[in-house]
């Protein structure tokens, strides 16, 4: 009997360690990843993922690696090799994974996506992720008051665009509108744009590493809801499915925290 129990536990210890190694080999940063103990229906399909590409923490470019890191990246790694999903990533701009997934030429996007009910109309989401609203940000001193007959930036596609278009004749300013995120920065420091909208955690983290020298000048993040993995509507729901399930998974053995902490969170 003792013998039997000896067993089981070693056959248990090395079936942890082996669960651990596992753990350690989930390819962050990494383009692609892949598992193929899994044999399905879709086994073998490669899925095409959009993201954007300046969009710190959820994914930028690291300049040691010359690859896409961020959040997003590693929470699609992790739920991928958790899911056996296949994949490729392009990092192409917000505005064009939005136009690439509802033309068809993507099957999914991961990009710091608020989920919306007017984008429910034309994407499937996944479970949401992290939640965040938006803020108005400027340089340091500049007050609300100050938009009024001055130019805001926002960036193409986004919520922050539809935000800025929400307050414009309350503050009595325009819109200027800017394909990525860096671009609408460098707007605002040079003075082109007075201030600019973006989402509160991306903000605070350009801030944070000193790569802008603006201040969050709104109150309290605006519209806060979750961020999701979104396909076009009706198609891939199998991917939704392992993506929450993945989501699930990576929550439940720490994993997600991991990745969020190691952005700072
Ligand atoms: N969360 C914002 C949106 O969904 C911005 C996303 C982004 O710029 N990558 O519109």
């Amino acid at each position: 009997m003792k013998k039997v129990l000896a067993l089981i536990l070693a056959i248990a210890m090395i079936a942890s360690v082996a669960v651990l190694a596992g753990c350690g080999n989930s390819n962050s940063g990494t383009e692609t990843a892949t598992k193929d103990e899994t044999p399905a229906a879709d086994a073998g399909k490669v899925y095409i993922i959009y993201s954007d590409n300046a969009f710190a923490p959820f994914e930028y470019l690291d300049t040691e690696s010359n690859t896409y890191v961020g959040v997003d990246m590693d929470l699609m790694a992790a739920i991928a090799a958790d899911q056996g999903i296949n994949y490729e990533m392009h990092n192409e701009g917000f505005d064009a994974a939005m136009g690439a997934v509802q033309s068809g030429q993507a099957d999914a996007m991961i990009a710091g996506m608020t989920i919306t009910d007017e984008r429910k109309e034309t994407f499937d989401f996944s479970d949401a992720y992290f939640d965040d609203g938006q803020v108005i940000v400027a340089k340091e001193g500049t007050k609300m008051d100050d938009l009024n007959g001055k130019t805001v930036a926002a960036k193409t596609s986004t919520v922050g665009g539809e935000y800025a278009e929400s307050i414009k004749d309350q503050y009595g300013f325009t819109i200027n509108y800017y394909e990525g995120s860096d671009n609408m920065y460098q707007a605002v420091m040079t003075g082109t744009d007075v201030a600019c909208v973006e989402d509160f955690s991306v903000i605070g983290y350009a801030i944070k590493s000193g790569e802008v020298d603006l201040s969050i000048i709104s109150e309290e993040p605006a519209n806060v809801k979750g961020y999701g993995f979104a396909v076009q509507k009706g198609k891939n729901p199998e991917l939704i499915e392992k993506f929450n399930a993945g989501l699930a998974n990576i929550k439940a053995s720490g994993k997600y925290d991991e990745i969020l902490a190691k952005y700072g969170y």
